[in-house]
């Protein structure tokens, strides 16, 4: 089963909320699925499969979930759905012995892959054991991660739940930021969303970039300058996140004097870009300057490889929110499944 000689009608790469939701659907649609839960590559110290929602605490914005869910258990969710359905997941085990229970948690570890070859049909699919499997048709959702600014304790509390985040979106509405000065740092578009929608909840917004000069849209950057509730601290790049369970400060170097300083605060937000997970692909796709997935048709899911279909976080710099990555998701399956039909397998 889904080995070299087996040719599987569909294999999913990725398993956030729009690899599991195109499971599902390819699932109900009688194409037994194949999914290859991967690595979530913002936290490379983890085993369990599942995309940036397994850094999330609580997810409160996602419909359907009046009380909110922890990311890890939504995914847990989003997998069971999935496996109901007779989706097949590949896992450091094989296929997965047992699927995840959502108040348990992961009953495996992540199995990534490695490689594709799109050059001919079926197209192979190379896991990182090397073992090899084939589809016709492929579905893309590797998602892609958040940077961060690489510090000890930055990755620390933002595994914890300790004030950090790379979503002000996802989380900036959690109780633990109300009513706090919270720092965001970057100078791009999202610096510039996230700041001014932090301002909603938190008593100031210190955006912190490391330039004279915002990068953001001109109209994006006057709504920064022109908030009262942000203040934007120029030519300064965070060096420190300081606190233990719960973030207490920052330090701050200015990059012009070198002067370093300390700044208290109960939240930071990292908005300095996303990195889409398409390295695997060596080139076989198109992708746009970013690295993100070119659909050839802007509504659906199609690739610029007839059979290939792509969803979520990796071909979408804009939106990236769970519930976007799962409606993408659907779109997916069903684009894959109108597809296979159209070539005689149903
Ligand atoms: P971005 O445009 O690449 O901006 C990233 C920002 O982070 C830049 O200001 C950059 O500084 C800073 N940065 C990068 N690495 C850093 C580091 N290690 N330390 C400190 N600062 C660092 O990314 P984005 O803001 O996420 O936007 C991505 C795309 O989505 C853009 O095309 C954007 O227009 C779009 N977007 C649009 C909207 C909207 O229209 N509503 C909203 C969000 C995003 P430098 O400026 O010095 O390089």
């Amino acid at each position: 089963m889904g080995k070299k000689d087996a040719v599987e009608n569909v294999i999913i790469i990725g398993s956030g909320p729009a690899g599991w939701t195109a499971a599902i659907y390819a699932a109900r649609a009688n194409l037994h699925p194949l999914v290859f839960a991967g690595r979530p590559k913002s936290a490379p110290t983890t085993i369990l499969p599942g995309g940036q929602l397994m850094m999330t605490t609580e997810v409160e914005n996602y419909p359907g979930f009046p009380e909110g869910i922890t990311g890890p258990k939504m995914m847990a969710c989003f997998e069971q759905q999935a496996v109901r359905f007779g989706t097949r997941i590949v896992t450091d085990k094989g296929f997965a012995p047992d699927v995840s229970d959502p108040d348990d948690g992961h009953m495996y570890a992540y199995h990534d892959c490695k490689r594709v070859d799109l050059s001919k049909k079926p197209f192979t699919v190379i896991g990182e054991d090397d073992e090899e499997y084939r589809a016709r048709a492929l579905i893309i959702s590797t998602g892609a991660t958040a940077n961060w600014l690489g510090l000890e304790n930055e990755r620390r509390l933002a595994q914890s739940g300790g004030g950090v985040s790379a979503c002000a979106v996802c989380d900036g509405a959690l109780p633990i930021f109300r009513d706090k000065v919270l720092a965001v740092v970057g100078g791009g578009d999202s610096a510039v969303e996230e700041g001014t929608y932090l301002t909603k909840f938190a008593s100031k917004v210190l955006m912190i970039h490391r330039r004279d000069k915002l990068r953001a849209s001109k109209i994006m950057a006057q709504r920064a300058m022109d908030n009262p509730k942000i203040e934007i601290l120029w030519n300064r790049v965070v060096i420190d996140v300081l606190g233990d369970n719960m973030i207490s400060g920052i330090r701050v170097q200015d990059t012009q004097s070198g002067a370093e300083s300390e700044i208290e605060v109960g939240g930071l937000f990292a908005a300095i870009g996303h990195t889409p997970a398409t390295d695997f692909l060596e080139g076989q796709l198109a992708l746009d300057e970013k690295g993100y997935i070119k659909l050839a048709d802007e509504y659906g899911s199609t690739t610029s490889v007839e059979g290939v279909f792509a969803a979520g976080d990796v071909v979408d710099s804009v939106y990236r929110q769970a519930v976007t990555a799962a409606g993408m998701g659907c779109k997916a399956a069903i684009d894959a499944e109108r597809w296979l039909a159209e070539q005689g397998i149903e």
